[in-house]
């Protein structure tokens, strides 16, 4: 084998490494159709409400800049974030970075909105209890709701992160 082989070998086999660690375990699912968002967004659904389990879950992938607009989950809503970097704020409340590995609670009745931020994918698992009925649309967030999330503050969350890294020798 030529050493120019061997390096395009290596080179491929390091990055479907990279692209693999990078994917999440479950479905992409279909692009929404809904008008209930702005940019690309796929659902998939994971469980079904049933007679036993009384709340939906579903994953949810984010293309970078995709966001859900305003809305109200009348039985509150739980966000699992399995991949990526997004935004998550409620009404009267400053826009909050997300991180992979954070666990949001969506109490009853606040309204909100999350979605990607403009530079990264995002996605989610989210489980929604269903006895206390659907979720509530509201109306879409605008470009300024969007920018008021200071980008200083997701470079400063990666730095940390790395460094962490460092220091427990995680070897990723
Ligand atoms: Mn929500």
């Amino acid at each position: 084998m030529t050493k120019a082989l061997f390096l395009t070998v290596l080179l491929s086999f390091a990055f479907s490494a990279q692209l693999s660690a990078q994917e999440s375990p479950f479905p992409k699912g279909k692009v929404a159709t809904v008008d209930n968002h702005t940019g690309t967004v796929w659902l998939s659904e994971l469980s079904k409400a049933d007679d036993v389990f009384d709340f939906n879950v579903a994953h949810a992938t984010f293309a970078p800049g995709a966001k859900l607009d305003w809305h109200i989950h009348p039985g509150g809503q739980i966000l699992m974030i399995t991949e990526g970097t997004g935004y998550y704020q409620e009404k009267d409340k400053p826009v909050q970075i997300v991180h992979k590995g954070d666990v949001i609670k969506c109490a009853p009745g606040i309204a909100h909105w999350h979605g990607a931020t403009p530079d990264s994918t995002f996605t989610y698992v989210a489980v929604s209890p269903t006895q206390k009925g659907e979720t509530k649309w509201l109306q879409r967030v605008t470009d300024e709701e969007y920018r008021s999330a200071d980008p200083s503050r997701i470079r400063k969350k990666t730095i940390r992160s790395e460094a962490q890294k460092l220091r427990d020798g995680v070897n990723l």
